[in-house]
C-alpha cells in the first residue's frame, strides 16, 4: 500500500465547503433565504456549484465584506444585508452561515444578531437562524448537519403532542426526498421531512422567476417538531449533537438513528421502523418492489459477481453503497471520503457485519491524489462516486458510476434515486449495465447478444 505523504496540502479535495452544506439545508425551509456572512466570492462559488448540479437558480445573499470590514469587523455589513434581504425578498426565515473570513476575524454573530433585533426588529421581521461554519475546520456535510441542528434548536418551540414523525433525512437527492415522502404516505405516517429541497432545488418550469421558490419544510411544522411522537435521523456517521438530539433533550421526542436506506438490508430496517411507528404492515407495493429487486439480482449476478469497486464521497453515502454492493456480490476494496467523522470505519464494519465479503481499505480525510494512488494498487474494476472522480477514472480507463453530489458532467444528478427498494433497483441496473457496457466496448468481437 502506498505510504501516505506527510505534507498537508490537498490536491483535488473529496469534500466541499462547510457553509455550502448549510446553504443547502437552509434552501430546504419554506420561504428561507440562505445568507453568507463573508466576502462576495464565497456566495458566488457556492451558487455556481449548486446550480451546476441541480440546474436550478439559487439566490444566496452575502454581507459582502471588503478589506475594511476584514480589519474592523463585519457587524454593520451583516445588519445592512439582513435589512436589504428583508426588504427585497420578504422571507419568513433568513439562514445565516459564517465563512472562513468572519470566523477568522472572530465576528460574534449571536451578539450582532441580538443588536440587530433590538435596533430593527418588528413583529413581522423574518426569523433569523444562524450557524457557525468555518470551512477550514470541516466539510459541507458538517455544515449541512450543523445547520439542521441549529434550525431545530432555534425554531422548534414547545408544542402539544401529535401523531406526526420527524424525518431528518440527511443530504440526499431531491428524488430521494420525494421517495421518502411517498413511503411515509403509504404507511399513513404524517412526516415532517427536514430539510426538504425537493421543490426548491428541483422545481417546475415557470414563466416568472420567483424570488423565493415554492416548497421547503413548512415553518409551522418545524415549530411543532417537539410534539412529534418520534424523530428518525438518517446517517451512521452523524456527530453527537444533532437536530434529533436537540429534540430529545428539549422536548423528550424519542430518537431513532438509522443508516441511509441503501440496499435491501438497510431498507428493511427502516421499513420495519415505519411499520412499528404506523402500526401497519409494509404496503404491498413496496413488498412487490423488494421481490422484483431480488429477482433482478438473481438474473444479473453473473455479470457483476466478484468485481472490485472504489466508492468515495460523503461518509454516510459510502457506508450505504458499500453495504449494497456487498449484497450484490461486488467487493468494495476502497472506501474513501474527505470527511473525518472518526466513525467511518466502524460504520462500514457495522454495515458489513455478517456479509460474505472482503473488508475494504477505509480512508477518511483523503483527496483524489490519495484515492487515485490507492485505487491503482488495489486493481479495481469500477469507480462509484460523484463527478469529481472523473479525471482519475478516465486516466485509469475505469467506468465511473455517478452518485451523490456534485454531478457536474451529466444531467439529472439531482434526480438520481439512491434510497429504498426502488433506488436499489435503479442502482443495480445502472451498475450491471455499466459493467456489461465496459466488457462489450473492450471486446475485440462486436457481440450484441448475451
Ligand atoms: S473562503 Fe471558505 S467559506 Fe469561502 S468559499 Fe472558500 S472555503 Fe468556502
Amino acid at each position: 500500500m502506498t505510504k501516505m505523504p506527510s505534507y498537508t496540502a490537498t490536491t483535488n479535495a473529496c469534500k466541499l465547503c462547510k457553509p455550502l452544506g448549510a446553504s443547502l439545508a437552509f434552501r430546504g425551509i419554506e420561504s428561507c433565504v440562505p445568507f453568507l456572512h463573508g466576502s462576495q466570492g464565497c456566495a458566488t462559488y457556492m451558487r455556481r456549484y449548486i446550480i451546476s448540479h441541480f440546474n436550478e437558480p439559487i439566490d444566496i445573499a452575502s454581507s459582502s465584506l471588503g478589506e475594511k470590514q476584514a480589519i474592523y469587523g463585519g457587524g454593520s455589513n451583516l445588519k445592512l444585508g439582513l435589512k436589504n434581504v428583508t426588504t427585497k425578498y420578504a422571507p419568513k426565515v433568513i439562514g445565516v452561515a459564517t465563512t472562513c473570513l468572519t470566523e477568522t476575524i472572530g465576528d460574534n454573530v449571536p451578539m450582532i444578531l441580538s443588536e440587530y433585533h433590538k435596533e430593527f426588529g418588528t413583529a413581522d421581521s423574518p426569523l433569523v437562524v444562524h450557524v457557525s461554519t468555518p470551512s477550514f475546520s470541516g466539510t459541507h456535510m458538517e455544515g449541512f448537519n450543523a445547520a439542521v441542528k441549529e434550525i431545530v434548536s432555534q425554531l422548534a418551540i414547545e408544542s402539544t403532542p401529535n401523531e406526526s414523525i420527524n424525518l431528518l433525512s440527511g443530504f440526499i437527492s431531491t428524488a430521494d426526498i420525494r421517495y421518502l415522502r411517498e413511503v411515509c404516505d403509504d404507511f399513513g405516517l404524517k412526516a415532517t421531512i427536514l430539510p426538504d429541497y425537493s421543490d426548491t432545488l428541483d422545481g417546475q418550469a415557470l414563466n416568472d422567476y420567483p424570488l423565493i421558490p415554492e416548497g421547503g419544510t413548512p415553518l409551522a411544522a418545524i415549530r411543532t417538531m417537539g410534539g412529534a411522537k418520534a424523530t428518525i435521523e438518517l446517517g451512521s456517521t452523524l456527530p453527537a449533537e444533532t437536530g434529533g438530539k436537540v429534540l430529545e433533550q428539549k422536548f423528550g421526542t424519542r430518537l431513532y438513528r438509522k443508516g441511509l436506506p441503501i440496499g435491501i438490508r438497510a431498507t428493511d430496517t427502516l421499513f420495519e421502523l415505519f411499520a412499528n411507528l404506523s402500526e401497519k404492515d409494509v404496503p404491498a407495493r413496496h413488498n412487490a418492489a423488494r421481490g422484483r429487486l431480488i429477482d433482478s439480482m438473481v438474473d444479473g449476478h453473473k455479470y457483476i459477481f466478484g468485481k472490485r469497486a472504489v466508492v468515495y464521497g460523503e461518509e454516510d453515502l459510502v457506508v450505504g453503497m458499500t453495504s449494497f454492493l456487498a449484497e450484490i456480490g461486488i467487493n468494495t476494496v476502497l472506501c474513501a471520503s474527505g470527511g473525518k467523522s472518526g466513525k467511518f470505519e466502524a460504520s462500514i464494519a457495522a454495515a458489513l457485519e455478517g456479509m460474505d465479503c472482503e473488508f475494504p481499505v477505509v480512508k477518511e480525510d483523503v483527496d483524489f491524489y490519495d484515492i487515485e494512488n490507492m485505487a491503482k494498487e488495489l486493481k479495481v474494476d469500477l469507480v462509484i462516486g460523484h463527478s469529481k472522480g472523473y479525471t482519475f477514472a478516465r486516466k485509469e480507463n475505469l467506468p465511473l458510476i455517478r452518485i451523490g453530489f456534485p454531478i457536474h458532467d451529466r444531467v439529472g444528478g439531482q434526480r438520481i434515486l439512491h434510497l429504498g427498494y426502488h433506488g436499489a433497483q435503479a442502482l443495480f441496473d445502472l451498475i450491471t449495465n455499466t459493467i456489461i457496457d465496459k466488457k462489450q466496448s473492450d471486446s475485440p468481437v462486436g457481440y450484441s447478444y448475451m
